[in-house]
């Protein structure tokens, strides 16, 4: 197939590109490089199958191919508050954008969505059939109702003009690729123990978070992608292995072996207490099974991060 990649360049997307590009499939990557990163997708560039396109989502666009998987959206905290407008527009226009591109030329759209969409959740693990517990007007508010009202988007393309969809809401994920200042709690830990600065936890650390392995979320993608079942999700992606803040800060340390020590800073407004995914219906309709554990994972990506950080 010819799949067209938004966010192509980001951490997830220029993983995606070479898996990909691995199973033989034409991969155009569309970035705007505002988060995403030439690093990136430099391996690719003498391959003929991979073509990088500047191009902003929520600026119309004509592309033609077979599938659109559609990442474009900057998805760390500090960055998508950074622009909250533009990061309301990436969702919505964003999606309003791919999705009359798919409709044109008759092509299923895979949609990333995010584990956001439960807001601040009340109920734990999160199933998908848990409406959330979200702020219209908090300083997360631009991601998290840009992401829910582009999932509604996507339904009303689907229920209004048949367009084949596929959602998936994607649980914290980490690993090689990630940027050096993302902010994500895994990238910032991991920078700070090789630099040999004090780990930021914010708050008491009390917060939990499940973390899930790159590959184990491409895997994913893949088996949804491969679905020919009409299943159009949306569905929980991710680890369901929950930690604190403050244990994981104290695994980072052991893993990289760093004397850092740990700091505790203020919680920044409306962080959410806790969430794990329910991965119940993934497993069910995909054989979705992420398989790396946390250790495994941790080891890579500090190995990714010992090649890129500045020290
Ligand atoms: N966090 C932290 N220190 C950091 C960055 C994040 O303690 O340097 C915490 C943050 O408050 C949150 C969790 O780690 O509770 C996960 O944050 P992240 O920004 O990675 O993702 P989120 O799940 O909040 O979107």
């Amino acid at each position: 197939m010819r799949v067209l990649v938004t966010g192509g360049a980001g951490f997830i997307g220029s993983n995606l590109c070479g898996r990909l590009l691995n199973e033989g499939h034409e991969v155009l990557c569309l970035d705007n490089f505002y988060t995403g990163s030439k690093n990136n997708i430099e391996e690719f560039k003498n391959n003929a199958a991979f073509e990088a396109i500047r191009r902003d989502i929520s600026e119309p666009f004509n592309i033609e191919a077979d599938f659109i998987i559609n990442l474009a959206c900057p998805a760390s905290v500090p960055h998508y508050q950074k622009d909250p407008l533009k990061t309301m527009k990436d969702n919505v226009y964003g999606i309003f954008n791919v999705m009359e591109n798919a409709r044109r030329l008759k092509i299923p759209v895979l949609h990333t969505s995010t584990s956001e969409v439960y807001g601040s959740p009340s109920v734990h693990p999160q199933p998908e059939n848990y409406n959330g517990n979200v702020n219209p007007v908090s300083i997360r508010s631009c991601y998290d109702e840009g992401k829910r009202a582009a999932e509604t988007v996507m339904f009303d393309y689907h229920r209004q003009y048949g367009t084949d969809i596929k959602v998936i809401r994607v649980f914290n994920t980490y690993g090689p690729k990630m940027l050096e200042n993302d902010g994500r709690v895994v990238s910032n830990f991991i920078v700070q123990a090789l630099r040999g600065e004090d780990l930021t936890v914010y708050g008491d650390g009390k917060q939990t978070r499940s973390f899930c392995y790159v590959s184990d979320l491409i895997d994913g993608i893949m088996l949804f992608i491969e679905d020919k079942s009409g299943f159009t999700g949306p569905v929980n992606m991710g680890n369901n292995y929950e930690f604190t803040i403050a244990d994981f800060a104290k695994l980072v340390l052991s893993i990289t072996g760093s004397k850092s020590k740990i700091k505790f800073i203020e919680l920044p407004k409306d962080d959410p207490i806790q969430r794990n995914p329910d991965l119940t219906l993934a497993k069910k309709t995909l054989g979705y099974n992420p398989k790396v554990s946390i250790e495994e994972g941790l080891k890579k990506t500090v190995e990714y991060f010992k090649k890129v950080v500045k020290r």
